[in-house]
């Protein structure tokens, strides 16, 4: 079973989820339970590396909490 690495576009979580069907819909974020997620390739987390290097390449403003 595949493993996909999933990043939340309302709070910037990036998390794993396992996936247990080919056709499994995406899943919510577990952080802020929103459905607003994205597929993450091989390119990874790429939000919270910016955030975590400090490097400001990434929109924080895009990464904002929904409420
Ligand atoms: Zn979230």
């Amino acid at each position: 079973m595949p493993i996909y690495e999933y990043e939340c576009k309302g709070c910037c979580n990036c998390f794993e989820y396992l996936a247990l069907s080919p056709n499994e819909p995406a899943p919510e974020c577990p952080e802020c339970h929103c459905q607003d997620v994205e597929k993450l390739m091989s390119a990874g987390c790429i939000r919270a590396a910016g955030i975590a290097k400090g490097s400001g390449g990434f929109s924080e403003s895009a990464c904002k909490p929904s409420g």
